[in-house]
Formats: C-alpha cells, structure tokens, sequence
C-alpha cells in the first residue's frame, strides 16, 4: 500500500491560521497529542471490557520522548490504533471537520479569540514542519501503517513495521519552536498539563544524584497521578490526604482552612476539590487558582466566568467532562452546562459552611477570621449565596465578633443588643471599631452607656453595612467615632446638651475656630503660594482635599477628655466606597468631614471661661493645646504641627 493523496478539506489556508491564530498558546498541541493517546489507551481498556479484546490492558501507557539533534518529539501509546482506513477516515478526512467548522464560525474574530481552544491531533502543525504517523490497530491481523504529511494539505501513506498496537506521533519541529524539544521543557509542559491524566505518562529515567550531577537510573520516570485525590472517594480519605494534596498543588502555601470534596452526578457530571486558603497578607488575594480540568486533563486556570467571581479566590480543581475543552472563553462563559455549574458550586460551598456553623460551630469561629472576607465577597457579588450567609430569617452563617473576642449569629447579637442599643426610630445600632487600640477611647466611652462593640476590620466591611441596612431596615451600622457616646445611639429626649451661657460659647468658639489646624495649615504638602487669581481655582480645589473641621460643644463629663473628635458615618462611608466604585470617586477626594466636641464639663476648658480676665493665663496656647491632643489621639496630628505641640509641651512644664 503507498498512498498519496489530498487532506479532504478545500481550506487551503488552514495551516497559516493554525500557526497564526494559536500563536500564543502553541504549547498545548502536548495536551491535544497526549490526550488523544489517552483516548487511545481508554477505548482499548473500555473494548476489554466488554470482552471484545482478549489481550491484557494493564500494561496501558504513553511514553513521551524528545531528540534534540534531530529535532523530534514523539508521543508513543500502545492503545486502540489505528488501521489504515481509519487514518483515511479520521485523520485525512474527519480530524479537519471541526477545525473547519471552528474557521467557519470565527473566520472575523480568530485573532480575537483567548487561546483555549485546540485543532486536536493538527494542532501538531503549530510547531511543526512534519508530522508522521505510525499505528498498528489492535484488530488481528491489520498491518502498521505510516502516515507522513509535510504541513500541506498533501499527505503520503504507506505499510510499515510496529511491533504492537497503539501509535506514535512524530513531530519534526519548526526551527524556531525547537526549544520544546528541550527535556525541561517537555518535563514542565508535562506537568501543567498532564500531571493528572488517568494514563501513566512516562518521560525519561527516574534520576539521582551520583558523583556531583543527576544521572539516569533503570527506573522509568511516570510524571502523573493517575488516581488525583478528586477522583477517589471521600468516605475514603482523610483531612491530611486532603492537606497533603494541597501542598502538592500549592507547595508554599498555608494549610488550608477548609475544603470541600464536590461530586456530582447529575444533571452534569462534576468532581473536584475545593479548598478555602489560609490568607497571610490581605494585599495577596489571588485569583486564578483554581485547576480547571476536562476528565483529568488540565484545561486552564483563569476560571472566571466559570465559578461564581467570589470563588476565583479559592484554590483546588474542579473536573467536569461538561467543560468543553476545545472552545473559546466566551463560549464557555455562556454555556448552559457551565452556567449550572457555577450555581451548583455556589450552593454547594454555602451549605458546606451552613453545615460546618451548625455541627462545629467552635471550629468555625476559630477559622471565622480568616473565612470572613470570603463570605462578604460572596455575600456582595452573589445573591444567591447572600440568601445562605445572611439569612434574615434564621440568621445564616455569618459571623460578627465583638471587642471581648465573642462570636454571635447576626441575629443573636441583634436580640442581645437590642434593649439598649435600639434609637428612636426603632432601628437597632449595631457598633463598631476598625481597631480596639487605636479607638480605646471611644469603646471606653461607648461601654459606659451600656453599650457592646463589635470589631469590623475588612477591606469589604463598608459595602457589606450597605448591603445588610438595605436587606434589614431595622439595622444600622455605627462606628463607635461617629458621634460622641450619649450620640451613638439617639434618643427622642435627645438634647444637644452643654452648660454654657450664650456669652460663654461665643466666646469659645472663637478661640478654638482661632486654633483649628484647617485654617492654619494646609494638610497637603503643596506649598503655600499667596493666592492670585490663577491660584484661586486650585486653591479651592486644594480646599476640597483639605479636612474640614468644625467646633461643636457638649457636657462629656468631668473625667472625659477635654475634647473629643468625631466623624460622620454617613460621609466617611462615601469616601470608603469611593475607593471600590470608581464612578464615586470624587467623593474619594473630598477632605475628611470632622467634628471637634470641646467637652464643657472638662477642667481646662472651665479654666479658659473663668481666666476670661486674668492676665497670667495664655487662652489661646490652652486652646490649642487642647486641640492637638485631640487631634493627636486621632494620629492626626503631624510635621510641623506635631513639632509645634512638642515645644508648647514642654514650655508649659516649665
Ligand atoms: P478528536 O480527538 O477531537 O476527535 P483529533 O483531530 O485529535 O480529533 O483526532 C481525530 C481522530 O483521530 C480521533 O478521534 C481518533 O479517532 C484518531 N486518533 C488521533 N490520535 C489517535 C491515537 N493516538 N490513537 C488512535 N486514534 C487516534
């Protein structure tokens, strides 16, 4: 038999744009070629199966092997084969049906398309000027055959030697993709893709250490784990195998916090290892680290669109045949069997954790800290989810601590606050603190009212309070510097209550108005140009950026602070805001809005009033003094300001 004879296909183009169009991605033609010998080897198992081959099939494998001098890599199984009419009806005719269709369908958008997709076994022509096949079909009696076609749409076939069935592919490389015949190279593309496919893929000698170098040993190398972890069954494993295969995904991480073993059925099959990671460092939130695989065979890790956007953040794999291998991203993203994926996973996780809050609820709250901002992304970007971690009605999963380190269910703590943390519109203020040490003071405060505080340090926190007053009108989040303490939680017989005369606070305010930072220094660093109407503009502008405080006074108690500083919620929460959602950002640029409550009960501020005429006693410096400290209590007071407060310090001791 010598055969020559046309690709049956008229797209004479075909080649160019298969080396064109995939250019960025021409690793994968390893992953078509291996997967098609898997393929391969699984028929041949399947055929055994149900007896309709008689030889042994656990000897099935598929070595992988390269020669640099000559510039070849071949991938060898000893699966099904194929006979010669076979190559004629799947390689010369067939194979090229769906590249067609695929040009057909993309011929405008090619270039436009992300790599993901493949052309199966002529995908080899992306690297290659030659390609030969060399087959034997496992069915008596069939001759070998050899199969060679030089990157045209001509091919030559011709009756060979090989000792058993299966196949070789024998790629000549292209001389500049000769850097894949490298065996580091092959070895890392071997363990992108193929690190577990279900056939053992052998690539070289296992190696040692002898004499100073690596040699090889007798022992063959096998790069995969044909049996992941995903695929066996949990009843079966343990939390270290899974912690084990963790570290194997992920070598430096920390242990993980939780994992979730998925295995469906139907309507679509799905298997896979889910794992929530233990976050070191909040700038590290990474995405794309999820394996997404198509029956073992390693598809891509840019998940989105697939997985729900606040899973992105997890780690582990996720297999599903349903995963069409060979498409683009904008394909898979509006696939049905994608889409229920997704909603399936996203239930899956929440029940997970619904159970875990149930059943080991001293478990849950030791990891909760670092589960958090999970559970607020998903909370914030999926309803559904939202529906499980916060459900108004019994309380969900989510958890809120407070500053003694106690956990509650939202709802719980809501009835144990309620009694006396309810304001006059009957909505409940829940309180709270970026930080227990910085705002000491203030929870101080709040405590002597009665009052709990919760501790609430997540980047995601504010848009979560929008989220939860929106779902629940009869809650409110309060940050525990908002308003001073008799404030945080409005009464109807709320007066704005102080204990000067008319006189007196005139007085007062403007000696403190005299003080303040705002109308002396700029808290930018730009220089303090003399103002022309050309500076004007920017000067207001400048304004804007500025903080901008006012005086207000208040009876906080002989042992309170001499002053107090406070900013309002609302405000400070469209600047936080501003920083996620860029259409708000000009509220990002907005000074901070500050309150300085001068405490009338306080000593030094009774000493002002009552030194109105004494000579001896500098007003203006005790003023001061008392706006720097609070100020400086609020890590607002710096530079030369700061330098400034020292040397009236120590003046005043002496
Ligand atoms: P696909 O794998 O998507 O069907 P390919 O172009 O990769 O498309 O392969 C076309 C066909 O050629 C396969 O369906 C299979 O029948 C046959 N084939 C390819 N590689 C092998 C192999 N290593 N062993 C046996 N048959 C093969």
């Amino acid at each position: 038999m010598n055969r020559k004879g046309t690709i049956g296909v008229s797209t004479q183009d075909l080649f160019p744009i298969i080396k064109k169009f995939l250019y960025s991605d021409h690793e994968i033609f390893l992953r078509e070629i291996i997967s098609n010998a898997v393929d391969a080897t699984q028929k041949l198992r399947a055929l055994a199966a149900k007896g309709e081959y008689k030889g042994t099939v656990d000897d099935l494998n598929i070595h992988v092997s390269s020669d640099t001098s000559k510039g070849t890599i071949t991938v060898s199984d000893n699966g099904i084969g194929m006979t010669a009419e076979e190559v004629e009806k799947y390689i010369n005719q067939i194979a090229f049906s769906g590249a067609e269709e695929f040009l057909k369908k993309y011929k405008d958008t090619a270039a436009s398309i992300i790599g993901h997709f493949g052309l199966g076994f002529y995908s080899s022509f992306m690297v290659s000027d030659k390609v030969e096949i060399v087959t034997r079909s496992y069915r008596e009696g069939e001759k070998a055959v050899r199969w060679v076609c030089e990157g045209t749409t001509d091919y030559t076939m011709e009756e060979t030697l090989r000792d058993t069935h299966g196949t070789d592919i024998i790629m000549y490389l292209n001389k500049d993709e000769l850097a894949f015949a490298g065996e580091e190279k092959i070895e890392e593309l071997l363990r992108k893709y193929c690190r577990f496919l279900p056939v053992e893929i052998i690539h070289g000698k296992e190696k040692e250490w002898k004499d100073g170098k690596y040699i090889d040993t007798d022992k063959e190398h096998t790069v995969n784990d044909t049996k992941p972890l995903w695929t066996r069954k949990p009843v079966e494993l343990t939390k270290e195998d899974y912690d084990k295969f963790y570290h194997e995904l992920y070598p430096y991480a920390p242990d993980p916090l939780f994992y979730i073993h998925l295995n469906v059925d139907f309507p679509f099959t799905l298997t896979g290892i889910l794992y929530f990671p233990k976050i070191e460092n909040r700038l590290e939130l990474t995405r794309n680290k999820i394996g997404l695989y198509a029956n073992q065979v390693y598809v891509t890790d840019s998940v989105e669109g697939i997985v729900p956007d606040y899973l992105t953040l997890l780690h582990g794999v996720i297999d599903s045949p349903d995963i069409p291998l060979n498409v683009s991203r904008s394909y898979l993203q509006s696939d049905r069997s994608v889409k229920q994926i997704s909603t399936h996973i996203t239930k899956k996780v929440a029940d997970m954790l619904l159970d875990l809050y149930r059943t080991s609820r001293a478990e849950f709250e030791k990891k909760w800290d670092d589960l958090k901002i999970f559970v607020q992304y998903g909370v914030l970007s999926d309803e559904k989810f939202a529906e499980k971690a916060v459900d108004l009605s019994n309380g969900g999963f989510y958890l809120l601590k407070n500053v003694n380190g106690k956990y509650y269910g939202i709802n719980d703590y809501t009835a144990a606050v309620k009694d006396i943390q309810t304001d006059k519109d009957g909505k409940t203020v829940l309180l709270y603190t970026y930080n227990a040490a910085e705002q000491y003071a203030y929870i101080e405060s709040a405590k002597t009212k009665g009052y709990d505080v919760l501790v609430m340090n997540s980047p995601l926190d504010t848009p979560f309070f929008n989220y939860i007053e929106q779902k629940n009108d009869k809650l409110r989040f309060v940050r525990v510097d908002s308003e001073i303490a008799a404030k945080l939680v409005p009464a109807d017989n709320d007066t704005a209550a102080h204990n000067l005369s008319e006189e007196d606070e005139k007085t007062l305010r403007e000696l403190f108005n005299g003080v303040l930072p705002s109308n002396s220094t700029p808290a930018s660093d730009s220089d303090a140009a003399p103002e022309t109407s050309e500076t004007s503009a920017t000067s207001a502008a400048q304004d804007l950026l500025t903080p901008h405080y006012s005086i207000e006074f208040s009876a906080l108690g002989e042992n309170s602070a001499p002053a107090v500083i406070t900013r309002s919620e609302f405000m400070r929460r469209m600047k936080e805001m501003s920083d996620i959602q860029p259409a708000m950002s000009f509220y990002g640029k907005m000074g901070d809005q500050l309150s300085i409550v001068i405490n009338t009960d306080s000593p030094a501020v009774r000493k002002i009033l009552s030194a109105v005429d004494k000579e001896n006693i500098d007003k203006k410096e005790i003023a001061g003094q008392i706006i720097d400290l609070a100020l400086l209590s609020n890590g607002l007071l710096k530079g030369e300001a700061l330098a400034k407060f020292l040397r009236r310090s120590a003046s005043m001791l002496e």
